[in-house]
């Protein structure tokens, strides 16, 4: 590790962190520098024995923040918006953070950002954990730091958790309630961004200053439904609704509003995803390898 740069990896022990991590890890150009607030668990302890120095740090905490940051020639910045309820949250985390890669000179921070839908929309939408990211991707180019945003599609791993396919009424048939209506919706798997950060890390005059969309592929629910269909050998059909009828059967408001934007096809470019990550995965692709996931257990519901 001796004479390497150094990046620093937040969320490293979580799936965007996490795959930066090991990718940086497998290409070895760079030192890792993984941060997490608790350095003994389980997936800080894997990455330190794969090779990377782990240190404590906290975004709500600045000084464990520059110490962490002293040195670098880059970061990798994620904030979750999930996690904790004050309200802006992840701007004041990502202000903080890219103060201090201006002042510490860092040579590019690849951000993990989003749009800022309520600026875009003119206040007809808001999306709170897209419109944070975009407001802290307007200060990094304010305080002019280097810094390319990668703006990830939806993860096909929410199709493992909070979007899995529901067992219908029928009891026969499972429904896909991704509430898209027949537009395209762009995706990918977060396990696939690493080596995109690493392509962007190693060629800072290239994607430097630049808002990239990440994506693997854009199907139509329907599309989703019939694959998983084929590769799970279950029947899972497209449910056929609106973020209207999301809301309605009790989905969140923020998810619905997200929903209404991504209806209004956001910049996500398959072809400059896949030149940053040749190995991107499609989702037939990925749907082989995580099939196993989807079996049906003995009520019928999806594991
Ligand atoms: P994750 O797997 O839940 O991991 C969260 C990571 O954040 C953990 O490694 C955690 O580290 C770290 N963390 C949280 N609070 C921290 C703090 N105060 N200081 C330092 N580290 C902190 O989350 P993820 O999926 O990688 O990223 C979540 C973000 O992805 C969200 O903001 C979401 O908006 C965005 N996103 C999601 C999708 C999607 O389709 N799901 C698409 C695009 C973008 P420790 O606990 O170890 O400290």
């Amino acid at each position: 590790m001796a004479g390497k740069r150094v990046v620093v990896v937040f969320g490293a022990t979580g799936a965007q962190g996490g795959s930066v991590a090991a990718a940086l890890l497998e290409d070895g150009t760079y030192a890792v520098r993984a941060v997490t607030r608790d350095t003994s668990k389980p997936a800080a302890v894997k990455l330190k024995k794969a090779g990377a120095e782990v240190v404590s740090a906290d975004l709500d905490d600045e000084k464990s923040l520059e110490a962490a940051l002293t040195g670098a020639y880059g970061a990798f910045v994620v904030t979750n918006a999930f996690e904790g309820s004050k309200k802006d949250k992840e701007v004041i985390q990502g202000k903080l953070v890219a103060n201090l890669c201006k002042r510490l000179k860092l040579e590019l921070v690849v951000y993990s950002g989003l749009e800022n839908v309520k600026e875009i929309t003119e206040g007809k939408l808001e999306v709170p954990h897209f419109d944070s990211k975009g407001e802290v991707e307007k200060y990094f180019r304010h305080i002019d730091c280097p810094m390319t945003s990668v703006r990830l599609a939806f993860y096909y791993e929410n199709l493992l958790h909070g979007f899995k396919p529901q067992r219908n009424k029928d009891g026969r048939t499972l429904l896909l309630g991704l509430p898209m209506g027949d537009v395209p919706l762009d995706g990918i798997s977060v396990a696939d961004l690493g080596p995109a950060v690493v392509t962007i890390l190693k060629s800072p005059a290239c994607y430097k200053g630049k808002n990239i969309g990440l994506s693997a592929g854009k199907l139509t629910v329907e599309e989703y439904a019939e694959i998983m269909s084929v590769i799970t050998k279950q029947m899972i059909k497209d449910a056929k609704i609106l973020p209207e009828d999301y809301e309605q059967q009790g989905g969140a408001h923020n998810m619905a509003n997200m929903f209404r934007f991504y209806m209004m096809r956001p910049d996500r470019d398959v072809v400059l995803t896949q030149k940053l990550n040749p190995k991107v995965r499609n989702f037939q692709q990925w749907m082989e390898e995580n099939k196993k996931a989807f079996r049906s257990d003995s009520h019928g519901h999806p594991q």
